[in-house]
């Protein structure tokens, strides 16, 4: 896990899964692929292989050795519910988060067709989990909207958008059953514009429907300047978190070796492709 997160609305992340294609128009100035990409052909760099999509196993059991309860972005590099990651992989991911559960998880995906597919299944056992927050990024009413409806019929407990970056006024959003919003406009060469209306149209639909509402940023290409205050204040509003016990050192480690062990039984019986050694 990597601490102290740049990312406003975090504290941490935790990447068990590298890379990531492009899906819709949210994807155009992805950071992570731009970061990526800067260390491809570095030898024995995490990113050596670029933002080519890399199953991480050796990352998997970093919740348990981390005994402060910490707000947790998975995958802030990647995609849990793209193509390519195996049901089997994203099943070990939401087990460690549900055992390893004095953190909080914030889940994000773009692949809001599969995260409602799999929650309804395979994953059934992490979606009401308090502690695990599902979500998906709305970009636009286009790509954006399908995504909020595939979310509100996710059995989740905790469902929330990340409306960034916000390319268009995206109407009065049905936020029936979110727990959570965030906005925030693209940030770096090339950003893509943010107006100050479509901000307030969604925060007037956070105020309508009781949602806690966080602005993130106004981004542009020098994202400090613009800094990230809406009509003169912050919005650092989050969901209601969950406090769980945080087991001794030893338990943790039982844990993390009890996990291991399902986890190679299951790799060994049904190998999973593209597994990073
Ligand atoms: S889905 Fe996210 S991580 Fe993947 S390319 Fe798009 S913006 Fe980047």
């Amino acid at each position: 896990m990597s601490l102290n997160s740049q990312i406003e609305w975090t504290d941490a992340t935790w990447n068990p899964v590298r890379g990531c294609t492009k899906i819709s128009p949210g994807c155009k100035h992805c950071y992570a692929e731009t970061f990526a990409e800067r260390f491809r052909g570095v030898k024995n760099h995490p990113y050596e292989q670029g933002f080519d999509l890399r199953l991480v196993p050796e990352k998997l059991t970093e919740p348990f050795a981390w005994r402060s309860p910490t707000l947790v972005f998975v995958n802030s590099m990647s995609d849990l519910f793209q193509e390519g990651v195996p049901d089997e992989y994203a099943e070990a991911v939401s087990r460690v988060m549900t055992t390893a559960n004095w953190h909080t998880y914030q889940v994000l995906t773009k692949r809001s067709e599969r995260l409602l597919d799999l929650l309804s299944s395979k994953l059934r056992f992490a979606a009401e989990r308090e502690n695990i927050w599902w979500g998906v990024s709305v970009e636009d009413r286009k790509y954006g909207l399908p995504r909020i409806e595939h979310l509100r019929h996710a059995p989740a407990a905790v469902r929330f958008l990340s409306i960034e970056p916000l390319l268009e006024d995206v109407g009065e959003i049905n936020l029936e059953g979110i727990s959570w919003v965030i906005v925030g406009g693209e940030s770096g060469p090339g950003a893509r514009p943010m107006k100050k209306e479509w901000v307030i149209s969604i925060r007037r639909r956070c105020r309508l429907y009781g949602v806690p509402f966080f602005f993130k940023q106004w981004g542009g290409v020098r994202k400090v300047k613009r800094g990230r205050e809406l009509n003169g204040r912050t919005y650092d509003e989050y969901p209601r978190r969950v406090s769980a016990l945080v087991p001794d050192r030893t338990q943790c480690a039982a844990f993390a070796q009890s996990f291991l062990n399902s986890f190679r039984g299951m790799t060994s019986s049904r190998p999973l492709v593209q597994v990073a050694v």
